[in-house]
Parts: structure tokens; C-alpha cells; sequence
């Protein structure tokens, strides 16, 4: 069974004149899929990636996880089935400048239910996973960029996500870190764990098994490769 689905997946924000950002997406991520999503800048992939990751609920159109639609869901209920099933690393990492490595991944798990005694040994494993497992300590202001990275990760992996989101995951670094962080990722993925990747590098899309383009709100599948 698909882990998400989008049916007909619109965004409209409000203004003068309305800014049509997503206008009518189709798409079936499943497991084990590693899928970049390509396109000019405006063209709507950090908004998709909100609706995807259930972060921000479509104007119309459905989006399923596990095949349940989200929308009739309260947003408590919404809330758990994102802390259970969805991952997200974000754009700019948006990790806690005052906490070190393993707190930073340890909020991952905060609504997770999982108690607190067990959350700092959890996210040492993730970090240890990420190949940062001599970083543990560190604050992140004394990390590199490739390292922050890692952790943002390792936050977005620690609760054993069915499905991982990132936006532009190699855009603050540089092409050798980068390629150490795609291998990452695809490793991740050989795991088990189902991960869309938005990008607009080259490089990137063609290490992902399939790929789509958006362009103005809208996708262009450009299939699997052979
Ligand atoms: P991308 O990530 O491909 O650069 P975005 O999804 O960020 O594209 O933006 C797509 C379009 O939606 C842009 O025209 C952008 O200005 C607009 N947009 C994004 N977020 C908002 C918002 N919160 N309010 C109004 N317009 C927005
Ligand atoms: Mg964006």
C-alpha cells in the first residue's frame, strides 16, 4: 500500500490577486521510494512539501498516509500521525543554536511519546547512524555545515519514519558534502525508509530512482529510470 498519496492536491493562498502555488497534484510515494522533485525557483516545491509532510492542510484535493485521508483528522490526531510516519529535514536545518547534537535529535521524539529516559539514547543512535557519532556532545554552532546536516537528519530519521521529506538538502553545501550526504540519504533509503528529496541539482535528481518536475504548480512525471 501506498505510505502517501496526493489526489488533486491544490494550494491557494489569499491576496490580490490569489497565488495559485500548487494547482492540482497527483502522486503515489510507496515504500522503499526514493523520488526527487525538481523545478524552478516559485514553482511550488517547498509548498508541495508542506502539503506532503503534513505540515500545512490543501485548499482542495486529498492527501492520504497509509491510505487515510488527512483531512478529516483533528489536529491532534494529524499531530500523531506525523510524529509516528513522517520525517522532515528542512531547508535550512532549523536546529536549536543553544542545545548540543543529541538534544537537537532528541526533539524529534517529543511527539512521540517516547519517555524521556529513553529519548537521549535513541538519538545518540541516530547520530551514530549519521556517521556523527564522535559529534555527539558537540553544540551545533561548533558543527560544520555537511555535520549540521547530519543532524537535521538524524532528528528527522529518529523516530523510524515510514516517509522522509527534504527541501534542498544539499543547497548550503559544498559538491563533495554533498555527495556525502546523497550517499547518506540513499543509504537510509536502502533501509527501508521511503524519501522524497526536493532539489534543483543535477546531480541529486539522478541519483534518485524516479523522478518529477514541478513547474508553475503543477507535475511532470519523468518516470523511473531503466
Ligand atoms: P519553491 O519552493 O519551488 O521555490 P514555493 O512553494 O516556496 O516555491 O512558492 C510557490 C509560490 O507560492 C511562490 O509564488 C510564492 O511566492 C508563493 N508562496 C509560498 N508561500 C506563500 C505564503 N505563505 N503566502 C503567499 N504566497 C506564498
Ligand atoms: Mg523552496
Amino acid at each position: 500500500m501506498a505510505i502517501l498519496e496526493l489526489r488533486g492536491v491544490r494550494k491557494t493562498y489569499p491576496g490580490e490577486p490569489p497565488v495559485e502555488s500548487v494547482r492540482g497534484v497527483d502522486l503515489t510515494v510507496g515504500p522503499g521510494d526514493l523520488l526527487a522533485i525538481s523545478g524552478a525557483s516559485g514553482s511550488g516545491k517547498s509548498t508541495l512539501l508542506n502539503l506532503m509532510a503534513t505540515l500545512d492542510r490543501p485548499t482542495a484535493g486529498s492527501v492520504l498516509i497509509d491510505g487515510r485521508p488527512v483531512e478529516g483528522l483533528t489536529d491532534r490526531r494529524l499531530a500523531g500521525v506525523r510524529a509516528h510516519r513522517v520525517g522532515v529535514v528542512f531547508q535550512q536545518f532549523l536546529l536549536l543554536e543553544s542545545l548540543d547534537a543529541v538534544d537537537n535529535v532528541a526533539t524529534g521524539l517529543l511527539y512521540r511519546g517516547v519517555p524521556a529516559g529513553q529519548r537521549r539514547a535513541l538519538a545518540e543512535a541516530a547520530l551514530r547512524r549519521v556517521g556523527l557519532g564522535h559529534r555527539i556532545r558537540h553544540r551545533v554552532t561548533k558543527l560544520s555545515g555537511g555535520e549540521r546536516q547530519r543532524v537535521a537528519i538524524a532528528r528527522a530519521v529518529v523516530g523510524r519514519p515510514a516517509i522522509v521529506f527534504a527541501d534542498e538538502p544539499t543547497g548550503n553545501l559544498d559538491s563533495a558534502t554533498s555527495r556525502d550526504i546523497m550517499t547518506l540519504l540513499a543509504e537510509l533509503n536502502d533501509d527501508g525508509t521511503a524519501m522524497v528529496i526536493i532539489t534543483h541539482e543535477a546531480a541529486v535528481a539522478d541519483a534518485c530512482r524516479r523522478r518529477v518536475v514541478m513547474r508553475d504548480g503543477r507535475l511532470v512525471d519523468h518516470g523511473r529510470r531503466p
